[in-house]
C-alpha cells in the first residue's frame, strides 16, 4: 500500500481564504476586523518567529494584530496586568500568550486570567475543562490539536468508532488531541515515556496521532496497514547538503510509513501550517461571538 499524502499546505491555505473572505464581508458590512493580541515575553528565536508568523497572517488576511512583547526578566505581575488589560480592551477580540514563558513565570496563572472568550489559543483551564467534560462545549479548541482534526476530516477518515493512538500527553498537543478523538467518539490510547512496548499499542491504531519530538521513532513495521497517521513532530535531521545543515523531519520515519499508512502527512506541510489557520479561524469566531453573531 501507499499512503494518500494528506497537503496540509493546501489545507490550510484553503482554511485562510474562506477566513480572508469572511473577515472581507464583514468589514464590507461595517464591522471591525478581528484583532489578535499576542504576548511574547523573554527573547527565544523560536518563539519570537512564531509570534511575527501569526501577526504576518493577521495582516494577510485583513485582520489586525497587536504585539506586546516584554523583556526576560519581567515579573509576574506585569505579566499578569498585561493579559488583564487586553481582556478588558474592546478592540481585542483574540489573545495569545506565546509558551514557553521564561521560569521564573508561573504559565498556569497567566493562562486562567485569559478571558475564555477570548482565548483563541483554547489553553485556559475553562476551555481546556469543557473539552474534557463530556457534554460541554469549549468556546475554542487548542489549536495544532484542532489542526490534525481537521486534516482527518478533510481527507474523509472516519473517527468514530476506531481505535486511536497518540504518542506524547503535552498540555498542548498530546492530551488535547486525545480529548478531541474521544469527543468524536474514537477509542483513545495515550502513549507516553513511561509507556511500555509502544510499537505493540500502535500496530492496533486505526488513527496515529504522534506528537513526542523523536525523530523518526514511529518505523514502518508499527503502522496497521491503512491506518491514518498525523505526524505533529518537527525534528532538526542533520543533512550536510542543506544550508542551514539540517532539515525537518517528523516522529514518524516517512519512507517506511509511507508503505503501510493509508494517509500520511508529511513533514513540513502537514499539520504545521494547520497551526496558524486553526489560529486565524478561531480568532475571527472570537469577533463573531464576542458580536453575538
Ligand atoms: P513535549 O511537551 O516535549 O511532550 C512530548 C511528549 O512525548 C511527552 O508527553 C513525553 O512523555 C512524550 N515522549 C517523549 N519521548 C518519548 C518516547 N521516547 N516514547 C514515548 N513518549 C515520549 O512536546 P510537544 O510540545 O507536545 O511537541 C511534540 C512534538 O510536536 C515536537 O516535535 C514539537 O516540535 C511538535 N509540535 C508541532 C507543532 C506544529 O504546529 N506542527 C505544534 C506543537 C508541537 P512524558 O509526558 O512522559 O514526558
Amino acid at each position: 500500500m501507499t499512503a494518500q499524502i494528506i497537503d496540509g499546505k493546501a489545507i490550510a491555505l484553503k482554511i485562510r481564504e474562506e477566513v480572508a473572505a469572511e473577515v472581507a464581508r464583514r468589514k464590507s458590512n461595517g464591522k471591525e476586523p478581528p484583532v489578535l493580541a499576542t504576548v511574547l515575553v523573554g527573547d527565544r528565536t523560536d518563539s519570537l518567529s512564531y509570534v511575527t508568523s501569526k501577526g504576518k497572517a493577521c495582516q494577510e488576511l485583513g485582520m489586525g494584530s497587536i504585539s506586546q512583547h516584554l523583556p526576560e526578566n519581567a515579573a509576574q505581575a506585569e505579566v499578569e496586568d498585561l493579559v488583564k488589560q487586553l481582556n478588558a480592551d474592546p478592540k481585542v477580540n483574540g489573545i495569545l500568550v506565546q509558551l514557553p514563558m521564561p521560569g521564573h513565570i508561573d504559565e498556569e496563572r497567566v493562562l486562567s486570567l485569559i478571558s475564555f472568550e477570548k482565548d483563541v489559543d483554547g489553553f485556559s483551564p475553562v476551555n481546556i475543562g469543557r473539552l474534557a467534560q463530556k457534554g460541554r462545549q469549549p468556546l475554542f479548541t487548542p489549536c495544532t490539536p484542532s489542526g490534525c482534526i481537521y486534516l482527518l476530516d478533510e481527507v474523509g477518515v472516519k473517527i468514530e468508532g476506531t481505535n486511536a493512538v497518540v504518542l506524547g500527553r503535552s498540555n498542548i498537543v498530546g492530551m488535547p488531541v486525545a480529548l478531541l478523538l474521544i469527543s468524536r467518539n474514537a477509542t483513545v490510547t495515550v502513549c507516553h515515556s513511561r509507556t511500555r512496548d509502544i510499537a505493540s499499542i500502535v500496530r492496533q491504531a486505526d488513527i496515529l496521532i504522534a506528537a513526542i519530538g523523536r525523530m523518526e521513532m514511529v518505523r514502518g513495521d508499527w503502522i496497521k496497514p491503512g491506518a491514518a497517521v498525523i505526524d505533529v513532530g518537527i525534528n532538526e535531521k542533520p543533512d550536510p547538503t542543506k544550508k542551514k545543515g539540517y532539515r525537518l523531519v517528523g516522529d514518524v520515519n516517512f519512507d517506511e510509513a509511507v508503505e503501510a499508512a493509508g494517509w500520511l502527512t508529511p513533514v513540513p506541510g502537514g499539520v504545521g501550517p494547520m497551526t496558524i489557520a486553526m489560529l486565524m479561524k478561531n480568532t475571527l469566531r472570537a469577533a463573531q461571538l464576542q458580536q453575538g453573531e
